[in-house]
């Protein structure tokens, strides 16, 4: 069994996740699943880059939470035609996440929520 929320594997016999409360999955969560139980990422912020980009990622990950890169202009000639993005990147989050994403990357918020 398998919690869809923080992926933690339990034993047959659990119905909920004992971190969360969600119901378990017998399935393995994935992560496109995840994705589209989530269908509209909220757009948190752009990045210069797809170095930086990842920074953010990281960043967040530690936090537990998910965040995915869009490129932007990705489907444009833009991108075969240099290789690579110029454009930027953009950084999504689950809805669910925003608001606490957002308190990750603001200095401000960062501060506030450090222990
Ligand atoms: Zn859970």
């Amino acid at each position: 069994m398998y919690c869809p929320k923080c992926k933690a594997e339990y034993r047959e016999g659990y119905t909920h996740c004992t971190e969360c409360g969600c119901p378990l999955t017998d399935t393995p969560p994935s992560s496109e699943e995840s994705l589209q139980s989530h269908p509209e990422p909220a757009f948190l912020c752009d990045a210069a880059n797809e170095f930086e980009a990842d920074i953010i990622v990281s960043k967040l990950a530690a936090e537990g939470i998910r965040a995915f890169k869009r490129y932007r202009g990705a489907d444009s000639y833009n991108r075969i035609l240099l290789g690579r993005t110029i454009l930027g990147v953009e950084i999504l989050v689950a809805a669910d996440d925003f608001e606490e994403a957002q308190n990750i990357l603001s200095p401000f918020g960062h501060s506030e929520t450090d222990k």
